[in-house]
């Protein structure tokens, strides 16, 4: 776990682990280190607001506990930080104790939404748990032939309609044919046009509605695929998609393609939501549930 997070966090910490280990390692605790520490964080895409809050918390557990070195402060920063991960609620995948299990898929377009869907069809599909897709986004024939070609890649059944037919009605099909083909988990895509188009938000509260029809208590997981590499404008998609339907989770895509891993911290914090995977490369296997321990061990060790 701790290497799979070390190599998708490769580039953060080429980055910057000359600079942490100036900060910490065998160092005095000197009053300019706060100051450098607010500038590592924030040029990791932390954030200002989470950075501060960081190293106010710091501070004080440093004061009160008296703390010298460098080497301690950064134990204790990992600590805060797993806190932070952790606060509200677990980074664990929400799975009903009867089949099937519905997640929704939600993200704009180009943010590796159809890549994750097909990871996570590959990552259950390992673990001996029957999947099924839904092709929810009609209006891209695009997006039906390339989920059409990774469900034959990764072994698993798609239920699609024809492009530009209602998305309600594939979920509506979908939830149907995983509970009479007993699937163990159905996945669903929808699209991803501008988020900022009510439409495709009041698509997706019909999506939602719908399967909550067909199956009451689903979906048990409604995800947002954000792109690591977009930093903080994946906060505001957040907070658009949030208001209008209640995320349940973050998968963070192409954590291995920036050099500002800290955006996992910022997304967390500033949205209250919590990131549950992340995607780490193009291939079926690079993605990996969220550990808090091995996220901080590995931004920071
Ligand atoms: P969608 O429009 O949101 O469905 O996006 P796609 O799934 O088509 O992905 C868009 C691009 O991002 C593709 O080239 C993917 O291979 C790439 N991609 C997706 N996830 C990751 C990731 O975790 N790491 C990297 N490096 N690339 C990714």
């Amino acid at each position: 776990m701790l290497e799979q997070f070390k190599k998708g966090l490769h580039k953060t910490r080429e980055a910057f682990k000359g600079r942490l280990d100036n900060l910490f390692k065998g160092k005095e605790i000197t009053p300019d280190f706060y100051e450098e520490l607010e500038e590592v964080l924030i040029s990791a895409d932390v954030g200002v607001a989470t950075s501060l809050k960081l190293i106010d918390q710091l501070r004080e557990q440093i004061q009160e506990q008296k703390i010298k070195e460098g080497d301690a402060a950064r134990e204790k920063l990992k600590t805060l930080l797993v806190e932070l991960l952790q606060e509200g609620g677990g980074s664990e995948l929400h799975f009903p104790e009867m089949p099937p299990c519905v997640y929704l898929i939600l993200g704009v377009n180009g943010v590796g939404k159809t890549t994750t869907i097909a990871k996570m069809a590959y990552y259950y599909t390992q673990k001996n748990k029957k999947v099924l897709l839904a092709a929810g986004d009609t209006f891209r024939a695009a997006a039906i032939d390339q989920l059409s070609q990774w469900s034959i890649a990764t072994g698993v059944d798609l239920i699609k309609h024809h492009p530009g037919g209602d998305p309600s009605a594939v979920i509506y099909d979908a939830v149907n044919a995983a509970v009479a083909r007993k699937s163990d988990l159905l996945l669903c895509d929808t699209a991803g046009r501008l988020h900022t188009k009510s439409n495709l938000l009041d698509e997706i509260k019909k999506m939602n509605r719908t399967i909550g029809k067909v199956l009451p208590g689903a979906p048990h997981e409604t995800l947002l695929v954000l792109d690591a590499t977009t930093g903080h404008n994946g906060i505001a998609q957040a907070r658009l998609f949030h208001e209008a339907i209640p995320l349940t989770g973050i998968v963070l895509t192409k954590l291995d393609g920036t050099a500002r891993g800290g955006i996992v911290i910022a997304v967390k914090d500033m949205t209250g939501i919590p990131v549950k995977l992340v995607g780490t490369g193009e291939k079926k296997e690079d993605l990996q549930p969220f550990d808090p321990h091995a996220f901080a061990e590995a931004l920071l060790s």
